[in-house]
């Protein structure tokens, strides 16, 4: 089996997932850039193909199990072994409309298609990962999280508060904590980021920050080295409140 690092990064298609499969793959890593749509991953793979980089499309709805199925079965097959996960797939339930967030008016439909991709669709993938992530050296979890999802900025702002998105952030927190003290005895490090506010289609055209730069918290965490942290908020260098 390939002794090159691998990775595995979900809703690499654009935004900040396509920037963290750019800039991980630059460090010499083999990067697999999960996309739902499989035009567009493909399209968005062969952007970094024609940048010499080494990665390669694997489709991958992280809300599908037969899809998680196939990526685990895949990176099994070719690899042997998985030392990246970026759980990076994210939504936010009709943005534009500030009633489908309200927490008085969210509709259940809502709330569980954003829970399906922000937390359950991560949590399920990990699951079927973990496995190949334990024969890896030194397994890296980062779990691509907001400052949205922090309770203690949550309880002390009265800014935008879209409901769905927070909670499922809030939960996608819980898990990093968790997963990390499970496996507080291997060399595995899960993580949350908090890449910043981020010029995508998620964050809007006024963000401050371009993807170039919200990709860094998520590939410092990414590729830290056997004394990192573990089971703890970053935003760059910073710890942040859960
Ligand atoms: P984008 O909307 O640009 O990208 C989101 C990505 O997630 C797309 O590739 C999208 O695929 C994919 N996705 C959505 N649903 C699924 C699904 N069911 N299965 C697989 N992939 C899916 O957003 P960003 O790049 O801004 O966001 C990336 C992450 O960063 C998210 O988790 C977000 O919550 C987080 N974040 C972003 C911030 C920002 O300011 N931009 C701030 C804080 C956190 P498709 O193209 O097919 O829709």
């Amino acid at each position: 089996m390939l002794s090159k690092q691998i990775a595995l990064v979900t809703g690499a298609n654009k935004g900040i997932g396509f920037e963290v499969s750019r800039q991980l793959a630059q460090t010499g890593i083999k990067v697999l850039m999960g996309a739902r749509n499989e035009k567009n991953g493909l399209d968005a793979a062969i952007k970094l193909q024609e940048e010499n980089l080494d990665v390669e499309f694997i489709l991958l709805d992280v809300t599908n199990s037969e899809h998680i199925k196939n990526v685990r079965e895949y990176i099994e097959q070719h690899f042997g072994k998985l030392d990246i996960l970026i759980n990076n797939s994210g939504m936010i339930s009709s943005a534009k409309k500030v009633t489908n967030n309200s927490v008085e008016t969210i509709s259940q439909k809502a709330l569980r298609q954003t829970f399906d991709v922000n937390f359950f669709g991560a949590v399920e993938l990990t699951h079927e990962l973990l496995p190949l992530i334990k024969k890896s050296n030194a397994g890296r979890i980062v779990n691509v999280s907001s400052i949205m999802g922090s309770l203690t900025y949550q309880s002390a702002t009265d800014g935008y508060k879209p409901f769905a998105y927070n909670a499922s952030k809030s939960a996608l927190n819980q898990f990093t904590i968790h997963l990390a003290a499970a496996l507080k005895n291997t060399s595995i490090k899960v993580n949350s980021a908090h890449p910043g506010w981020v010029k995508t289609d998620m964050g809007g055209p006024d963000a401050p920050m371009d993807a170039k730069e919200g990709a860094k918290t998520i590939v410092r965490l990414a590729t830290l080295e056997s004394d990192g942290p573990t089971g703890k908020f970053f935003h760059l260098d910073e710890e942040i409140a859960w």
